[in-house]
């Protein structure tokens, strides 16, 4: 399936210059969100993952319906405030700002393969953060998944030592 099909080009969102890639039209067409998940969920097979781990909110709309699929628990990394007990925080640059991610002390046993999942690389900032999180709390990073990759921002650079996948590069 040519999932590129589904992505809306969205020229000056949120600011000028900017060719935001928005998901929304592949998520809501049943056989194409099905069809990424699937795609995701055999990867995260091979990888022998325990956890999923996304970052609000887009990554939680990757990372569940995989997590649900596998049988295994998701856990949430938010920006700070939003989570209500104890945890662990970073700091991080993102593409168009600055911002703290956050997730439970308790959501990941040491030693826990983990998949993290978000819908596009760009610079590679929020994965980078939220990977440090997944690592602060003993658990190991088995693979990354994404819908999209911009390819240009060389985001992938960042994440040398950790396996990858991606479904879309523009
Ligand atoms: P990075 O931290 O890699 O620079 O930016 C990636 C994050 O910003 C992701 O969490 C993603 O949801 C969001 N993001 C940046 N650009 C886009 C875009 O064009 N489309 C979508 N859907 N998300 C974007």
């Amino acid at each position: 399936m040519d999932l590129k099909k589904y992505v809306t080009i969205v020229q000056d969102w949120p600011k000028p210059g900017i060719k935001f890639k928005d998901i929304t039209t592949l998520m809501d067409n049943g056989d194409a969100y099905k069809y990424a998940t699937d795609q995701i969920v055999e990867y995260a097979k091979e990888k022998e993952i325990e956890l999923v781990v996304g970052p609000e909110a887009r990554g939680f709309i990757i990372g569940c319906p995989v997590a649900y699929s596998l049988g295994v628990g998701f856990a949430p990394v938010r920006k700070d405030g939003k989570l209500p007990r104890e945890t662990i925080k970073v700091d991080y640059g993102l593409e168009y700002g600055k911002d703290v991610l956050t997730i439970h002390k308790d959501a990941i046993k040491p030693g826990q393969r983990v998949l993290i999942t978000d819908d596009l690389l760009a610079t590679g900032g929020t994965i980078e953060a939220t990977i440090k999180l997944v690592e602060d709390l003993g658990g190991v990073v088995a693979g990354i998944a994404f819908l999209i990759e911009l390819s240009y921002l060389n985001g992938r650079e960042k994440l040398g030592k950790y396996d990858v996948l991606t479904l879309m590069e523009f």
